[in-house]
């Protein structure tokens, strides 16, 4: 049998291997030059114009979404008695940051065409303790923003996008991380569409957040460790304001990032162009392709490429999986509902609104490898072992 084709790789180059060589060997590997480099030019690759970037949106460099998450609705004030609405199709963190803060995640149903969360279902969720909603860009199809904007304005919610999928993509013309909402949290973990290993960026236009967020990044204290070094004040002297956490990004992950962020737009265009193939090949199985953007300036970050098998397939999602892995090719769920899990299927209770659409989704949802770095080779193989597969030839 020939290699077994996993279902993610990260697509790491000499480039950023002699970056983060070069960050050892200088001295200074916690959050330093790297990381304020990472923050200015992560935002300029977002930003349309240098006076849309000056005046208004900064980065925030964190060492996971999850931190950044947490960041964020810890500087809106989020805490004890507040509802926060998120799509139960999401990935844990999402979800349990708000719980960090004595929140309540209130879980809603998704749309099954895009498996983003469904507005309506949203706009039914919302009580007078409704602060925040969280949508997520899953998969990398972003959430339609004239449609959030309208929903948060006509209830007053803040909004945070959990943007882990969605790096780098236009929404209807203007870049995720831009925009109305409060702000965007973007995930360098191994397998998403820039990795730094372990990271995350936070994209804020709201400076008394930034500076909330960038106190408590590091302990609650005033200045970062890097300024307080090279300022001008005596070195030892720093004041703790808060007690904050432990959230900033390393100088040697930030000297990856940066050298993904120079490839993002390209891995992108290689996904793009592997789920254009995967289209092609899959046509006429009994499987739902991924939905495409609605909007003709929408872009998909194509960081995962999900089927869904329909009536018509001869075998259900778990055995489609296995015979798919006995065929030598990785495949992978995104995402076991929040609700099917059993800390939060315990706080919903027992009383509970159903979330049908994600129930029947999660029956026949399996995402196929789909990585920067996969060869036309590997591309074909995935392709035909699907078509093998469903027509019971293996
Ligand atoms: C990966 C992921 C996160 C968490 O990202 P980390 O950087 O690993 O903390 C959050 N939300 C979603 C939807 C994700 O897929």
């Amino acid at each position: 049998m020939t290699d077994f084709i996993p279902f993610a790789l990260p697509d790491i180059g000499e480039a950023e291997i002699e970056a983060v060589v070069a960050t050892m060997r200088s001295g200074w590997l916690t959050t330093g030059p790297n990381a304020a480099a990472l923050e200015r030019e992560f935002v300029e690759a977002l930003a349309p114009t240098r006076h849309v970037r000056e005046a208004t949106v900064q980065g925030v460099a964190v060492n996971s979404a999850t931190a950044g998450l947490h960041l964020v609705l810890e500087a809106l004030g989020i805490g004890p008695g507040d509802e926060v609405i998120v799509p139960t199709w999401t990935f844990t963190a999402t979800a349990e940051v708000v719980r960090y803060l004595g929140a309540t995640p209130v879980l809603v149903d998704v749309h099954p065409d895009t498996l983003n969360i469904d507005l309506d279902r949203a706009a039914e969720a919302v009580t007078p303790r409704t602060k925040a909603v969280m949508p997520v860009h899953f998969a990398g199809l972003p959430v339609a923003r004239a449609e959030l904007a309208e929903f948060a304005s006509a209830y007053g919610l803040r909004v945070v996008e959990d943007a882990a999928h969605s790096h780098p993509v236009d929404s209807e013309g203007m870049p995720v991380g831009l925009g109305a909402s409060d702000a965007v949290v973007f995930s360098f973990y191994a397998t998403k569409t820039m990795t730094s290993g372990e990271g995350g960026m936070i994209v804020s236009a709201d400076s008394d957040l930034v500076t909330r967020m960038r106190t408590m990044r590091l302990h609650g204290i005033s200045r970062d460790v890097f300024s307080r070094y090279t300022s001008t004040a005596p070195s030892w002297h720093y004041e703790v304001v808060a007690p904050g956490f432990k959230y900033n990004l390393t100088d040697v992950a930030a000297a990856m990032a940066r050298v993904q962020l120079t490839r993002s737009v390209a891995m992108r265009e290689r996904r793009s162009a592997i789920a254009a193939r995967y289209d092609d090949v899959l046509a006429g199985l009994p499987v739902r392709l991924p939905s495409r953007p609605a909007h003709p300036q929408t872009h998909h970050a194509w960081h995962l490429y999900v089927l869904r098998l329909t009536e018509d397939a001869s075998m259900g999602r778990d055995e489609f999986i296995q015979r798919m892995s006995d065929a030598g090719v990785g495949t992978s769920v995104h995402f076991i509902p929040l609700h099917h899990h059993p800390y939060w299927r315990d706080l919903r209770g027992p009383d509970a609104a159903p979330l049908p659409v994600a129930d029947a989704q999660f029956q026949c949802a399996v995402s196929i490898p789909i990585f920067s770095s996969m060869s036309d080779q590997q591309v074909e193989r995935v392709g035909e072992t699907v078509r093998a597969v469903l027509e019971g030839r293996a």
